[in-house]
């Protein structure tokens, strides 16, 4: 993995000697902090079927441990509610966010925001087009609310994506937004992963998020905003061979892979 120039690396050993200054206030003060994280890429290793994704097997003990010690913790993803909560068994303290925000798990029960359901028959439209439509190579995911494209097994496939999802969206009044080697279809809310962190940091000193896909961008972006405010933050990318190329200008660290990633949360879980 090569490192662009500026990033600051970050060991294990300097987080859990507690050396390193950029974690102090989430350190001296968890019970005001909060710790936020993206799933694929970040939790769980990227593989080629997007069903038999899971997250390193500490990571849901880790984050209810987490839970236990800081204020907020919550794993905020593009997937529903439902595939995080059936491969993350932790306790209800863990806030699951799943489509950008869309769907939320809080204290055990699920709230869908209250103007998603009159997108629904759009999206099922678009996802019925897309399995009648779609190229062989391309893996239509549905989500209830939202309908992703996944070009992983045919990558030469993104640009077809790109214009077909770009197209559906327009012609029924949905958005069209950028994965890893996917395009997904949504609602036109003004939810992104950048509005819940800069909800859920509302009450909190210090808030991190973790992350590794062009979808985490707004929520690093809503870091930075509640920095210049005064709030203690950190944007941590997590590096991959299929990195978005503004990732790296968009984060304070950046780790190698999901196993550093839950490495360092292993740090502040202590
Ligand atoms: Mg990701």
């Amino acid at each position: 993995m090569t490192f662009p120039a500026g990033s600051l690396r970050i060991t294990t050993a300097e987080l859990a000697t507690g050396r390193n200054a950029l974690w102090l206030p989430f350190l001296q003060h968890p019970e005001r902090s909060g710790i936020l994280t993206d799933f694929d890429g970040t939790l769980a290793p990227i593989v080629e079927d997007r069903q038999a994704a899971v997250p390193l097997p500490e990571v849901p003990r880790l984050l209810s441990a987490l839970s236990a010690r800081f204020a907020v913790v919550g794993v905020i993803s593009g997937r529903p509610v439902s595939y995080l909560a059936s491969r993350l068994a932790c306790g209800p303290r863990v806030i699951l966010a799943g489509l950008y925000g869309l769907e939320q798990r809080r204290g055990g029960d699920l709230q869908v925001h209250p103007d998603g359901h009159r997108w629904r028959e759009a999206v099922e439209a678009v996802a019925r087009a897309a399995e009648q439509g779609a190229p062989e190579g391309v893996d239509v995911e549905r989500k209830g609310l939202a309908v992703a494209l996944h070009v992983r097994r045919r990558p030469e496939l993104i640009v077809w994506a790109e214009g077909w999802s770009t197209e559906q969206a327009r012609s029924r009044g949905l958005v069209a937004r950028r994965g890893r080697m996917s395009f997904e279809v949504l609602p036109p809310l003004p939810i992104d992963k950048g509005t819940l962190v800069e909800e859920l940091a509302t009450p909190l000193d210090a808030v991190c998020f973790f992350g590794d896909d062009s979808g985490d961008l707004p929520a690093f972006s809503a870091l930075r905003r509640m920095r210049e405010a005064g709030k203690a933050t950190l944007a941590v990318g997590v590096a991959s061979p299929e990195q978005p190329g503004d990732l790296a200008g968009a984060v304070d660290l950046l780790v190698d892979g999901p196993e550093e990633a839950v490495a360092l949360l292993a740090g502040l879980a202590g």
